[in-house]
């Protein structure tokens, strides 16, 4: 037997508005004594769920038990900015030419994670805002940002996908504002209220017999023949793991130096009053990426707040602290004013961060690690629709059952090695800092 104690525990940096907007949860159910099941999933996120849902759907009488270190949408999941995208983020790069196979392949693993989240919003009755069928805008507000989304639309076309082209017009008539050039409509996205559709796929689980645990950390993993996984009151013996703890798979000894930790930041902002709406203009509801990846992400949400994304950092400590929260905060505000400057004094509410988990050659990091323990881990960014079909197939594999998701899944090379430290740590953030740089203004 081999035991491993978790060398970190997930810590969520500042309060995410997505979580803080929904009624307050009832208290949280603890792991208390040792407890026995036939599957063990560690994390409640989107691989997490997804994995003890496909399982429920596979292994009906199986005791399913689910092990979350917080409360379910503290963590990532619950903090993302909804986008559940269909089509690569990068469909405009230099080596598109010899890409199109890699990118229809992305498509149709990104539309299968969207096809089982919206039947699993269905399921658990989620309404309103937790998940849309709606897609998505690609906003660009510079020279810069219009070539990239005519290089974008020029792979759609050969793609054969559906898009709408916004002139300036059509960007004000929609956002109410001048900031924007130009826009492109993609309507295969699914949007969600990121903690909505997370608790409400969690508490739906629930009702179908999954067990599961939050304030339950695992901090110990006694791997045999039947694991044992600890926390700080219990234990949960079962033959089967399947991890969905993205970047976390490191802090179990997995993936060593193959997986990169950065963090991404969100800030919303309180209810507009009536009046400012009125002075806004546009549509009540917009969600829009920008034409470049590291650009400014910006929704207008139903309950009449706006929350805008940016800025990456690489940190391998998966941890940052309030001042760098607080400092991304008012960049936000900065961000929100050049688009904004009609609604002035509207403060940020909330400002958060969150962790991605990404790997050098964009792979996930899939299959069986250890006997009986699966991963389902480093979605690379993109974790609603990659995290959701990640955990689908972990699921599919550990019951060995026949499916293209896993072939596919099994297809990718492993994540490769990362440079040493300090290199890695000066090149990943001098590496982004370049690129936010160039998609300033997006
Ligand atoms: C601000 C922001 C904006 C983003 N926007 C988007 C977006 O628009 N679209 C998109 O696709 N992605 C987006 N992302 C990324 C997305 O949130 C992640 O890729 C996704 O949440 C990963 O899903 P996951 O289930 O693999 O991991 P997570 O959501 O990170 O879930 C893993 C869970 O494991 C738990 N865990 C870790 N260690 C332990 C342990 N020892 N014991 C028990 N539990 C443990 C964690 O608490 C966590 O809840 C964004 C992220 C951030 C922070």
């Amino acid at each position: 037997m081999r035991s491993v104690d978790a060398r970190r525990l997930p810590v969520d940096p500042g309060p995410a508005g997505w979580n803080e907007i929904l009624p307050a949860p009832g208290p949280a159910r603890e792991l208390e004594g040792a407890v026995t099941a036939d599957w063990l999933v560690i994390g409640a996120g989107f691989a997490g769920l997804s994995a003890a849902r496909r399982l429920k759907q596979l292994r009906p009488d199986d005791r399913v038990a689910v092990l979350e270190a917080n409360r379910v949408g503290e963590g990532p999941a619950g903090r993302n900015s909804g986008f559940m995208i269909d089509l690569p983020h990068d469909l405009d790069s230099d080596t598109y030419a010899g890409a199109a196979d890699e990118d229809l392949k992305q498509i149709r693993l990104n539309r299968a994670g969207i096809e089982f989240a919206q039947e699993a919003a269905q399921t658990c009755g989620l309404t309103g805002t937790a998940f849309q069928a709606c897609g998505k805008h690609h906003f660009a507000a510079t020279e810069r940002g219009v070539e990239h989304l005519s290089a974008f639309v020029n792979h759609l076309n050969a793609l054969g996908e559906p898009y709408e082209w916004l002139d300036a017009r059509a960007m004000k008539e929609l956002t109410g504002l001048d900031y924007y050039r130009a826009g492109v409509f993609a309507p295969g996205a699914a949007i969600l209220q990121p903690a909505a559709y997370i608790r409400g796929l969690a508490r739906g689980l629930e009702s179908e017999g999954v067990e599961l645990y939050e304030q339950s950390p695992v901090t110990r993993v006694d791997f045999g023949p039947d694991h044992v996984a600890h926390t700080p009151r219990g234990r949960i013996t079962a033959p089967k793991i399947i991890l969905g703890v993205n970047g976390h798979a490191e802090s179990f000894g997995f993936y060593q130096r193959r997986l990169m930790h950065v963090l991404t930041y969100a800030s919303m902002t309180r209810e507009l009053t009536a009046n400012e709406v009125r002075r806004l203009g546009g549509e009540p509801e917009w969600h829009a990426v920008s034409a470049e990846p590291m650009g400014t992400s910006v929704r207008r949400i139903r309950e009449n707040r706006i929350v805008v994304r940016n800025r990456f950092t690489y940190d391998p400590s998966m941890e940052v602290g309030d001042g760098r929260i607080q400092h991304i905060g008012r960049q936000h505000r900065e961000a929100f004013a050049r688009r904004f400057p009609m609604l002035p004094n509207v403060e940020m509410e909330y400002c958060w961060g969150g962790r991605l988990c990404l790997s050098r050659n964009g792979v996930p990091a899939f299959g069986e690690v250890e006997e009986g323990v699966y991963s389902a881990v480093c979605q690379n960014g993109l974790g609603t629709a990659k995290g959701t079909l990640a955990g689908m197939a972990a699921a599919e594999l550990a019951t060995r059952t026949a499916s293209w998701r896993v072939d596919a899944m099994l297809a990718y090379d492993q994540p490769s090695k990362l440079p040493p430290e300090p290199f890695m740590y000066v090149g990943a953030n001098a590496y982004l800092r370049w690129h936010e740089y160039r998609a300033r203004g997006e």
